[in-house]
């Protein structure tokens, strides 16, 4: 017998694609999907941007004002992309009753489409080197002035001007544009240690970038966080954009809101560096208070699928967060920005896919992430088909069944395979992908096991295999597929 108590394992799902309809039904539609999602075991929905940004067809990236939750007139629109306040509340208090954990994207790094123009004092960087000044310092106009004039005050009556941000990326006085580091007492980017370095400093990335040395911001995004997480009661966030956004502050930050509401405030952060050591020196200065995305393990994903027969899949996991960090790793296949015709296109191959999943859903290591464009396709220019069936078996494995000691069979780069030995005496799973001709690999799942026949779960092999009485099976593999072994449930 076993002692463990089986913890269920947990889920987490990206509700939202790129190329969503902007029709202001999203928040409704997550709404009646909770049940459904729940039922999949789905614990965690992250939700995308619900901040009035610069139209209502803006995916919530280029935010404009986080008090505005589609509630005011601003930006030519009352709604969101998603819709409004009422809904997106509703959803949240839909995915509560259902079980599941809401989480907000949270987007700090940058407002975007001011209010008004300003005058003050920059010097123009070079693009790809931000250290490198290169004019004298001279005075531009900038979109800076943030009002709310349609939210008035609501909430909260705080307007940001050109000394709250580090750079801008316009001079309206002379419609140019560059990179235009702010300058000023105590002005600058953040410290070179505190963000990324790729462009020698990359705390700008876009629109108007926050000063977070700045006091009078740092205040701003606190009362924010309390006005927020009360009025929505979201119980976790997805933080946008943090290689740009100085990491002392975000430490502080998440170290102050779990203190306030609670351990289980589950945060988690898109740190988009591939670098193995990058995400470690990354998570030793945020004192690992929140996890990452994986994006090494989507880049070895995304490349196995391009290379076929060529990628040797016992490297898979070579210098993911899921094999050094495991328990800060949030795993996932693709997201909103890979996706076919966005900024970091890197789709995995349609026919890796199910693999790919099988390889975040039915392991031990990571919290893995579904992508709703994967569960339910992706319609328009950059159309793909949705993997729901293949998904929906995938996640009741994983739900009932992908738990236990796992032991791997990496010992061949055109076939790999492990099993899971199952908890409180359920029976074990095997699970093999091949990138190359049909194969298969003989695995131990235990004697208890002898004679009894298991089938693939995913219904990709037709065979039976029967476990001999040491307890092996010679599981099989189709070509370019992946089989998943078991028990019929
Ligand atoms: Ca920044």
């Amino acid at each position: 017998m076993k002692e463990e108590i089986k913890m269920e394992n947990q889920t987490l799902m990206q509700y939202f694609e790129w190329y969503l309809p902007a029709d202001g039904n999203h928040w409704t539609r997550l709404a009646e999907d909770a049940q459904h999602l729940a039922d999949l075991g789905i614990r965690k929905v992250w939700m995308p941007p619900a901040f009035k940004a610069t139209s209502n067809n803006d995916v919530g990236y280029g935010v404009y004002d986080l008090f505005d939750l589609g509630e005011f007139d601003q930006k030519g629109t009352v709604r969101t992309k998603y819709g409004f306040k009422a809904d997106y509340l509703q959803a949240i208090q839909a995915l509560k009753d259902a079980g599941i954990q809401p989480m907000a994207d949270v987007v700090l790094n940058h407002k975007a489409a001011a209010d008004g123009l300003e005058e003050f004092e920059v010097v123009e960087v070079d693009p790809m080197d931000r250290n490198k000044v290169l004019t004298e310092p001279f005075t531009i106009q900038g979109w800076t002035k943030f009002t709310f004039d349609g939210r008035n005050g609501a909430y909260n009556d705080f307007h940001w001007h050109w000394y709250h941000f580090t750079g801008t990326d316009y001079d309206a006085s002379r419609n140019k544009n560059g990179i235009y580091q702010i300058q000023g007492d105590n002005k600058g980017w953040a410290h070179g240690d505190l963000v990324d370095n790729e462009n020698g400093n990359y705390d700008y990335l876009m629109y108007a970038d926050l000063d977070f040395k700045h006091p009078e911001v740092i205040q701003n995004i606190y009362d924010w966080a309390d006005w927020f997480i009360e009025t929505t009661g979201v119980t976790g966030f997805r933080l946008d954009a943090v290689k740009h956004i100085d990491s002392f502050f975000m430490r502080n930050f998440i170290r102050d809101i779990k203190e306030k509401y609670g351990q289980d405030f589950y945060v988690f952060g898109e740190f988009w560096n591939p670098d193995k050591e990058a995400n470690l020196d990354y998570l030793e200065k945020i004192e690992e208070r929140f996890d990452l995305v994986d994006v090494r393990l989507h880049m070895n994903l995304f490349e196995a699928g391009q290379a076929g027969s060529d990628y040797d899949l016992r490297t898979i996991f070579d210098d993911s967060l899921s094999q050094i960090k495991p328990e800060r790793a949030v795993t996932f296949v693709d997201n909103h920005d890979t996706q076919r015709g966005q900024a970091l296109e890197s789709t995995v191959e349609e026919w890796f896919k199910p693999a790919a999943y099988a390889l975040i859903l039915l392991r031990e290591q990571g919290l893995p992430c579904v992508f709703y464009g994967d569960y339910y396709g992706i319609s328009g220019q950059y159309a793909q088909q949705d993997f729901k069936a293949v998904l929906d078996r995938l996640l009741a494995i994983r739900k009932e069944l992908a738990y236990g000691e796992q032991t791997d069979y990496f010992d061949d780069p055109n076939c790999i395979g492990w099993v899971r030995s199952g908890a409180d005496n359920q029976a074990p799973l095997a699970v093999l992908i091949s990138n190359a001709q049909d194969n298969y690999k003989t695995m131990f799942v235990g004697p208890e096991w002898a004679d009894h026949t298991f089938v693939d779960l995913l219904g990709n092999h037709s065979d039976q295999v029967t476990i001999n009485a040491e307890g092996y099976g010679d599981f099989p593999v189709a070509e370019r597929s992946v089989s998943v072994w078991g028990l019929t449930f």
